[in-house]
């Protein structure tokens, strides 16, 4: 499993650094877009269709205010507006950084 060693908001990003040496950037405000909890992205329905909710995010809802680690294996966000369902596997945290 990947562990992380250290993470920390620069300006409008966060920084993640890995046990691998791998270094990452992700944008805070593309970060809450993908925010993974099932009010943000939607849960399948019994026939497995997801219909996904439209997100209204407003005022400091970007502004990423601390970041708590799960497990040794996701990140926990805690946005301004008070939003912090969403559960980030560090997995899930480095596909996003492939995103263009
Ligand atoms: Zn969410």
């Amino acid at each position: 499993m990947i562990r992380l060693d250290h993470a920390a908001v620069v300006g409008s990003e966060l920084a993640l650094r890995f046990a691998d040496g791998e270094e990452i950037y992700l944008a805070l405000d593309m970060l809450r877009r993908a925010c993974p909890c099932a009010a943000c992205q939607g849960e399948p329905d019994a026939l497995g269709r997801v219909l996904r909710p439209v997100q209204q995010i407003e005022g400091r809802g970007f502004e990423l205010q601390r970041f708590e680690g799960v497990g040794g294996y996701a990140l926990q966000l805690f946005w301004a507006d008070g939003h912090s369902t969403g559960i980030y596997t560090f997995d899930y945290l480095r596909r996003l950084a492939l995103i263009p």
